[in-house]
């Protein structure tokens, strides 16, 4: 949609607003002014490279019909087919994730727009820029900005190690606006599960000598038994520090695998997690199989739109197919991996075997890609899910596979794997040291540059460590078999989202949001092919 406005000067120009890209001004005629310090003004001018001024008058030229009060404004639709509830609340607050604010403000009104309807935004939560106060901002951490190996020796830092007559101990000086559960057990331990770290919050608690979790103060003294304290946070000496260590020095040792933005020659597999009688994790009113499996339909076809990477699914809901939706009405009840014959996710057989046809499946596709001469360095295996975590933990978090907990041979037993064609092949992986290592440390290379990808485009990603080798659940610790098992050279487990937080519920639930963020999932794939 464009618009012709004029400047103060008097000067004709144009402002376009996209659909899910927001608005932008034609920088050619365009006030100093107006321009956000340091801000390129050729070509299109994002809305948010403007300055406050910049911003104010934008949008009163956009939206003429707009009324700014004292208290709040009250926005008129006039383009619904590129208005967003996502696009107001960037527009307005700052930031497209208060979408679920602007809605709270607006309860009478549906979300898709309708022309003519109008919105109010409150002063509380209209942006800075915009003379509002802002909505709350997000807890930020001062290790945020830093890359993951980074933070993770930030982290590191903040803890020293003691001993008392209970035995030995890593230390932590809480800091203003910390939790124990956030900053202290999901941080420096590997459990993210409720019952886990509600479980240690509280045996922590007492070993520090708490009374009570909820009143803790700003320096107090946190004491973490070694025993449980995740591989990085380690003492000197330890195994887990030696193999963490290890894993990092690879990292930076490995080169990176060019293909070009178009992705010639890349062999990718999307995996859905769960689908058909199992619907995976559920809270806040949806459940994870749908909403991932759309995710999923996203990626693919942005990839297929717009690269020549060569793209296959390990599973399809056959009413649907590879489509996405924008409304996700009730559960699917059929799914299907894509073996040959398919294998129908029907709870005819038990649910491990759809689980493990996942990475068969997967695995003989590239056997078939590295028949065909494919470069098998550039192999990628995602599997997209959602989690419940403890409700305290919000936004996206990437699993890679261990090298310590990848095995060095495994076959899957014959009963298990169904009458599919796939399983008679590839049923069997076997990995030497070198390869369970560079596969940590390649999938490791890719989730940090997802997760800054995310972090562009402004989606929640964890706080803390997003990118973790190891799940904990009670006394067991693994890697999820669909990684485990990949004899891709780089593969991941993506957990979108932790349904048990309502913001990253309700994010989940928009299909904005669920387009944002395989778009952003595929820039992230470019960007680590990049040349
Ligand atoms: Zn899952």
């Amino acid at each position: 949609m464009l618009a012709h406005a004029r400047t103060p000067e008097g000067r004709a120009i144009l402002l376009r607003l996209q659909f899910r890209k927001g608005l932008s001004v034609e920088g050619k005629v365009l006030p100093r002014a107006f321009l956000a310090k340091g801000a390129d003004p050729s070509g299109w001018v994002p809305f948010e490279n403007l300055s406050p001024e910049g911003k104010r008058w934008a949008l009163a030229a956009l939206f003429p019909e707009d009324r700014w009060r004292q208290e709040e404004v009250r926005h008129t639709v006039r383009h619904p087919d590129v208005e967003s509830v996502w696009t107001l609340a960037a527009l307005f607050t700052g930031h497209g994730q208060n979408y679920d604010k602007v809605m709270a403000e607006n309860p009478g009104l549906p979300e898709k727009l309708r022309e003519g309807d109008t919105w109010r935004i409150p002063r509380s939560l209209l942006s800075v820029d915009l003379g509002g106060t802002g909505p709350r901002p997000v807890r930020v951490q001062p290790e945020d900005d830093l890359d993951d190996e980074a933070r993770v020796a930030a982290y590191r830092n903040l803890l020293s190690f003691g001993e008392d007559a209970q035995g030995k101990f890593a230390a932590y000086r809480m800091r203003k606006g910390e939790a124990l559960y956030s900053s202290v057990v999901i941080r420096y331990t590997d459990r993210v599960d409720p019952k886990g770290v509600n479980d240690l919050a509280e045996r922590i608690a007492k070993r520090s000598g708490i009374a009570d979790v909820r009143g803790i103060q700003p320096g107090q003294l946190i004491k973490i038994p070694l025993a449980f304290l995740a591989d990085p946070f380690q003492s000197e000496g330890s195994s887990g520090l030696a193999e963490e260590r290890e894993v990092r020095a690879e990292v930076r040792r490995i080169g990176h695998v060019e293909a070009g933005p178009k992705l010639k020659g890349v062999r990718i597999i999307l995996d859905a997690g769960h689908g058909g009688v199992d619907p995976g994790a559920r809270a806040n009113g949806i459940w994870e199989s749908d909403f991932v499996y759309d995710i999923a339909m996203r990626v693919r076809r942005l990839l297929e739109q717009g690269t020549e990477a060569q793209v296959s699914s390990t599973i399809r809901y056959p009413g649907l197919g590879f489509r996405s939706r924008e409304e996700i009405p009730n559960p699917s009840r059929a799914a299907e991996i894509l073996t040959s014959p398919p294998f129908a996710v029907d709870g005819e057989s038990p649910s491990a075997v759809s689980v493990h046809l996942r990475w068969v499946l997967a695995n003989d596709l590239f056997a078939a890609f590295r028949r065909m001469k494919g470069d098998m360095q550039k192999t990628l295996f995602l599997s997209f899910h959602a989690d419940s975590l403890h409700p305290s933990a919000r936004g996206s978090m990437v699993y890679v596979p261990g090298a310590s907990l990848v095995p060095s041979t495994f076959a899957l037993a014959g009963a298990k794997t169904g009458q599919v064609a796939e399983a008679r092949r590839s049923a069997r992986v076997a990995f030497t040291s070198r390869e369970k290592l560079q596969g940590e440390a390649r999938s490791r290379q890719f989730s940090e540059v997802l997760v800054r990808a995310l972090q562009k485009d402004h989606i929640p990603i964890h706080a803390n460590r997003p990118i973790r080798n190891v799940i904990y659940r009670g006394r067991g610790k693994w890697v999820p078999a669909v990684i485990r098992y990949s004899t891709g050279a780089t593969k991941a487990l993506i957990e979108v989202a932790n349904l048990t937080n309502d913001d990253d519920a309700a994010n989940l639930k928009d299909p904005d949001f669920r387009e944002r963020y395989a778009a952003a999932v595929v820039s992230a794939i470019r960007a680590y092919y990049r040349k």
